[in-house]
């Protein structure tokens, strides 16, 4: 086990300066840009392909980081630089986990690259589970996958919503019901392979925030793909579904809402790009107090001001500590018996969200424009309390612990 330590070591801090670099030099100018224009920033994650910061690589690095720290560092920077561009180079990062989570070798080897593309022809995927009546009760998902035996296919009938490349994604992973008897249990997730006849994109959502990041509808019309997308095999699956029968027919545990069943150890990567957004506001409002005159002197100098930014960078460390723990709990293998990694996202998503708010108020009127970036960065702050399990829903799982109820 990695011993706990509050200080990064040396490989992780040379990391995150260079994040760093890649935040401040490409991510952060290219900002305001792409927030106008509501559209994926290709040449920045084109740069972030040719530095090696867009690659699976990179991403299983962090993500193997024994401390538990990598992601969460990385997040933190990437977002620091811009929440909506950042997004647009993790997304496909966030689809690749659920391949390398739950495919076999094969599938990790032949789909994952396809995901990346190469640096000169980069290409997204995208991750579709939430439905128009299934968000936060992941239960309720309706999109169908059946097996055709003669043809060792499955056929994907269904909308998908709200998907982060939903549509331009070379390689879409759809999470869809094989058996509506068992609920969330009867779930499985499929690859749907480039230019597959039966894919297309519904409508583009025109967002409040993080608009560089491209979210729209996913709709599937007898979308057939091999025996072989099934992420797992069917063999695996088949094992699953008859231990779920066994267990409903036993009258046992009741089918739980997928909901409070979200991969808890995912969430302190939220939690992480929240952070970002927090420190990145802050920063900025610092900078602003140090410099803005106002009755001859900094306004910093007042106590009302320099208070609310004491407050702010309090909220923004605890959050981090949150993160931190969590990630170090994941990768360690703790089990998460008080929602430690929903608390880490539900702190850290009310924090971006308050902290990016009170930037504005110490920035006064050029607050509320758009010359300054803490308006976009409040923006798109809001994201956090709403994706990957809303504010309410992680409150919910932490609730169920303190009730002696378990997360799952
Ligand atoms: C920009 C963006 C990108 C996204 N990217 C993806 C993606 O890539 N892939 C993907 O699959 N999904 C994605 N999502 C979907 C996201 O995860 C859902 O929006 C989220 O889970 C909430 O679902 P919903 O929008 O249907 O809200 P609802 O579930 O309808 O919730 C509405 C409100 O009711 C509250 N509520 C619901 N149930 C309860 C309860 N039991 N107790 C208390 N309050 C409750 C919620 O907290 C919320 O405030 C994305 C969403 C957005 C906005």
């Amino acid at each position: 086990m990695a011993e706990f330590t509050m200080e990064l070591n040396d490989e992780q801090k040379e990391v995150r300066d260079w994040l760093h670099g890649f935040a401040a030099d490409v991510i952060r100018p290219a900002a305001a840009e792409w927030d106008e224009r509501e559209e994926t920033p290709w040449p920045v994650i084109q740069e972030a392909a040719k530095v090696g910061i867009y690659s699976l690589d990179f991403y299983a690095q962090q993500y193997f980081d024994p401390t538990g720290l990598g992601i969460p560092m990385a997040m933190e920077e990437l977002f620091w630089g811009d929440a909506g561009i950042a997004l647009s180079i993790v997304g496909t990062g966030l689809a690749a986990v659920g391949v390398l989570a739950n495919g076999t070798e094969e599938q990790i080897g032949t789909w994952i690259p396809q995901m990346y593309g190469d640096a000169g022809d980069v290409k997204v995927a995208a991750f579709c589970s939430s439905e128009p009546d299934a968000g936060s009760d992941v239960a309720s998902m309706r999109t169908r996958a059946v097996y055709d035996e003669a043809k060792d296919e499955w056929v994907l009938n269904g909308t998908k919503t709200w998907a982060t490349n939903g549509g331009i994604a070379n390689v879409h992973v759809v999470v869809a019901v094989v058996d509506p008897e068992l609920g969330s249990k009867g779930h499985a997730s499929f690859i749907i392979p480039p230019n597959t006849p039966g894919l297309s994109q519904g409508q583009k959502f025109k967002k409040h925030g993080i608009r560089a990041s491209h979210t729209a509808e996913v709709v599937l019309e007898d979308a057939r793909v091999p025996g072989s997308c099934l992420l797992g095999g069917k063999e695996k699956l088949d094992e699953r579904l008859a231990r779920a029968r066994e267990r409903a027919k036993a009258g046992g545990e009741r089918v739980k809402n997928a909901a409070m069943a979200t991969f808890e150890a995912s969430r302190p990567a939220v939690g992480a790009m929240a952070v970002g957004t927090a420190r990145a506001a802050y920063e900025v409002a610092l900078d602003y107090a140090r410099t803005r005159e106002q009755f001859g002197r900094p306004i910093i100098d007042n106590q009302g001001v320099a208070f609310q930014l004491a407050d702010m960078r309090t909220s923004i460390d605890a959050a981090r500590l949150l993160v931190w723990r969590a990630s170090w709990m994941a990768v360690n293998g703790k089990p998460f018996t008080a929602a430690e990694g929903s608390m880490s996202k539900l702190f850290a998503s009310e924090t971006a969200k308050k902290v990016t708010a009170e930037a504005i108020q110490i920035l006064g009127g050029n607050g509320y424009t758009r010359e300054y970036p803490v308006e976009r960065m409040h923006r798109d702050a809001a994201i956090y309390t709403i994706f990957e399990g809303t504010s309410e829903i992680q409150r919910l799982v932490i609730a169920r612990t303190l009730a002696g109820m378990p997360i799952r």
